[in-house]
């Protein structure tokens, strides 16, 4: 494809970690909305099937880069989304986890500086640890292990918001800080051991669906693109405003619901089964997105089960080995 000239309004930006889940949403919405989008992504957990079929776009580019290293490229906003993001993924290599969150942090202000440009990071509900205060309101400091499995990217996770916050006094950056609360839709990955992953791919392929604990555990599901479009409202708010914001639904359900609510939407007879529970994994987590609403004007409009149906679908293509197999 010839590339048209580059729209004289067409904002630049940088989405690092722009060849994941959440971040290949972002970068076709980017397109959508008119921006110029180069996707900054080592495919650590990434891959080039989630993002091909934006590769002939003229306003899109890619660049296979680690965000521990400098990057010097030109650019007005700045998400930067790079980190493995699930548990089994981000513990593989810890030491890795915590540098990307850290250095990348570092060199991604660092280019903001440089730049004057405004940037946003994708925080994360796991600042918050096991939360002794529900649901959790942004002024909330958390419950977090320092030194526990979890705490590469925890820990990783608050200190790169102390950065944000301490660019913004030091150097008056324009930073934006999202804490996420767990996002699924189409484009997870089918092997990243998060609940809904594994129990879409479990009930779809007839194997037990592994419940660790007594499944009383709650977590609060917003779909991607309700995320995608918080995060992009979100970098489009006044400069003084730089949150941290909770990002996510506030309808809280039990490991245990969830785990029927996929088994009556794929009409599968998989069985339950109950597994240890893993270290320090949180008892419950909702947010409270009173501050969204008011900054943001946003609530999520996805109801759970139309987005676990859309999600099936993803999984089902995955499954079948259409071309997003090779997100497998
Ligand atoms: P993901 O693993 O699908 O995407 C992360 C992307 O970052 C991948 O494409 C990966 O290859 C890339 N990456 C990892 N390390 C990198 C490095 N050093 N340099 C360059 N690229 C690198 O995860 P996701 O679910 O899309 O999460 C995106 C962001 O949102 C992450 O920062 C995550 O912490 C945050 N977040 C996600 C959730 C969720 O529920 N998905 C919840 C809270 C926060
Ligand atoms: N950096 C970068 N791209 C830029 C500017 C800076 O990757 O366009 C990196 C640079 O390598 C540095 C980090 O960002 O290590 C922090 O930059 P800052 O200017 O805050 O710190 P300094 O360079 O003074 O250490
Ligand atoms: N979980 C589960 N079965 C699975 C995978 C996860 O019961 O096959 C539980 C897990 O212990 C946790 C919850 O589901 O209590 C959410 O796990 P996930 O890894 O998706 O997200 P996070 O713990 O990071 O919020």
């Amino acid at each position: 494809m010839t590339a048209a000239p580059r729209p004289l309004h067409a904002k630049r930006v940088v989405v690092t970690g722009g060849a994941g889940f959440i971040g290949s949403h972002l970068c076709r919405r980017l397109l959508e909305a008119g921006a110029e989008v180069l996707c900054v992504d080592n495919f650590y957990t990434g891959s080039r099937a989630l993002i091909a079929p934006l590769l002939g776009h003229a306003r899109f580019e890619l660049l296979r880069h680690d965000v521990t290293f400098p990057l010097y490229v030109e650019c007005d906003e700045i998400y930067n989304l790079a980190c493995p993001a699930s548990p089994v993924h981000y513990q593989l290599d810890p030491v890795q986890t915590t540098k990307t969150s850290v250095h990348g942090a570092i060199n991604m202000l660092g280019l903001a500086k440089r730049l004057k440009a405004r940037i946003l990071q994708a925080s994360t509900s796991e600042v918050y640890g096991d939360p002794l205060v529900h649901p959790q309101k942004e002024d909330y400091w958390g419950h977090v292990n320092p030194i526990g499995p979890r705490s590469c990217y925890d820990e990783g996770k608050r200190c790169a918001e102390t950065l944000f916050m301490d660019y913004r006094r030091q150097h008056q950056l324009r930073v934006k800080v999202a804490r996420i609360f767990n996002t699924y839709g189409p484009h997870m990955h089918p092997g990243d051991g998060r609940v809904v992953s594994n129990f879409i791919v479990q009930a779809l392929t007839g194997q037990p669906i592994t419940l660790y604990g007594d499944g009383q555990q709650t977590r609060s599901f917003c779909h991607v693109s309700d995320t995608v479009d918080a995060l992009m409202r979100l970098m489009d708010t006044r400069d003084d405003f730089a949150g941290p914001v909770n990002i996510g639904n506030p309808v809280e359900r039990s490991m245990l619901d969830i785990a029927r609510l996929v088994l009556e939407l794929t009409g599968s007879r998989s069985p339950l089964v109950f597994e240890p529970l893993p270290q320090d994994d949180p008892r419950q987590r909702c947010p409270d997105i009173t501050l969204a609403r008011e900054e943001l004007g946003w609530q999520p409009t996805v109801a759970l089960r139309t987005g676990l149906l859309d999600t099936i679908a993803w999984f089902d293509r995955c499954l079948a080995g259409g071309p997003e197999a090779r997100r497998m």
